[in-house]
C-alpha cells in the first residue's frame, strides 16, 4: 500500500528543488518497499482532491478537471462492486500495484460487503454512485437525494459497519453523469466531490477486450495523454481487458495518480437516520456510465 502515513515519512527538505527530489526518493521508496515487483508500473503520486477548490471534475461535464500532468492518468471503476469480475480488475491493479477510484452502486455493495472491505483494503478509493442507478435527473427530486444517501450508507455500513449518509470518502458520480443544479448544490453543500470523467472506453457496448483497448488508448492519446479514466469494472470485456492496458500505461511511460479525499476540507452534513433495507422498486444495476 502506498497511502501509509505520508507525514510521518516525508523528509522536511529546505527548497523546493530539495523537496521535488524528496518527493521523488520518498516515492521511489514507498514504492520499492510497498509493491513485490520491482518492474510494476506503481502508482506514481497521490493526489488529494478537496471539494472546497475542486467540487466537480471531469471535462465531459464540467468545465474543470483535476490537474494532471502530462502523461498522468487517474482510473476509476463505475457500477462495483461484482464478485464475477471485481476481483479480476483487483487482482490487475494489485499485479502492477496501481490504486484506482471505485465508484459503487449501494445495493451490490450491500450484498457483496466483503468486495467492498476487500478494495478498501488493498489500497483503493471507495465513491458512491447512488443506490440502484437510476438516472436521478429523471426521478422526482427527493427520491434523487434517497438514492444518494441510501447509496453512501449502504457502503459505509458494508465499510464500517455504520449506516451514516456522511461518506468517509466525499466522492460521488452520477449514474449517466445526469446531474441537476438541485442535487450538484447539495452535494457541494456536504462537501461531496461530483465526479465526471476525462474520457472512456464506452465499454457498456458489447466488444472485445482487443476492441476496447484500441478504443480507449486512441481516446487516451486524443485526450491529450492524460485524464481521469472511466471504466466499468462488472463488465466481462473491461476485466480482460485492464491488464493489457496497465501494460500499455507502462510501455508508454504513463503514471497512475491515486486520489485520496482532502483530509481538511468542509464538513459534510451529518443526517443520522439509518435507512430501511432494500426498496421494492430497487432496480438491477445498469451497466451505462
Ligand atoms: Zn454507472
Amino acid at each position: 500500500m502506498i497511502n501509509v502515513s505520508r507525514s510521518k515519512s516525508t523528509p522536511r527538505p529546505i527548497s523546493l528543488g530539495l523537496a521535488l527530489v524528496a518527493a521523488v526518493i520518498w516515492g521511489q521508496a514507498a514504492h520499492a518497499a510497498t509493491c513485490p515487483r520491482k518492474d510494476a508500473l506503481g502508482t506514481s503520486r497521490i493526489l488529494s482532491v478537496d471539494a472546497a477548490t475542486t467540487p466537480r471534475v471531469g471535462l465531459k461535464s464540467f468545465p474543470q478537471t483535476l490537474p494532471l500532468e502530462d502523461h498522468e492518468v487517474v482510473l476509476t471503476f463505475d457500477d462495483g462492486p461484482w464478485p464475477a469480475t471485481t476481483p479480476k480488475v483487483l487482482a490487475a491493479l494489485a499485479r502492477e500495484c496501481v490504486h484506482a477510484t471505485f465508484f459503487l452502486i449501494g445495493k451490490p455493495a450491500s450484498e457483496h460487503p466483503e468486495l467492498v472491505r476487500r478494495i478498501a483494503a488493498e489500497g483503493h478509493t471507495v465513491g458512491t454512485h447512488s443506490w440502484t442507478h437510476p438516472i436521478l435527473s429523471q426521478i422526482k427530486p427527493e427520491d434523487a437525494v434517497d438514492q444518494i444517501d441510501h447509496g453512501i450508507s449502504a457502503v459505509e455500513m458494508a465499510l464500517h459497519g455504520t449506516a451514516t449518509t456522511t461518506p468517509s470518502t466525499p466522492f460521488f458520480r452520477f449514474p449517466g453523469f445526469a446531474s441537476t443544479p438541485a442535487t450538484l448544490d447539495l452535494l457541494q453543500s456536504r462537501g461531496i466531490v461530483v465526479f465526471g470523467a476525462d474520457l472512456w472506453a464506452s465499454d457498456w457496448n458489447p466488444m472485445t477486450p482487443a476492441e476496447e483497448l484500441k478504443l480507449l488508448t486512441g481516446r487516451l492519446t486524443e485526450a491529450g495523454n492524460r485524464g481521469i479514466i472511466l471504466l466499468h469494472d462488472p463488465q466481462k470485456h473491461t476485466a480482460d481487458m485492464v491488464p493489457a492496458f496497465l501494460q500499455y500505461l507502462k510501455d508508454n511511460h504513463y503514471h497512475v495518480v491515486h486520489l485520496v479525499p482532502a483530509a481538511a476540507g468542509p464538513k459534510p452534513e451529518v443526517k443520522p437516520e439509518v435507512k430501511p433495507g432494500p426498496k421494492a422498486d430497487a432496480a438491477p444495476a445498469k451497466a451505462t456510465p
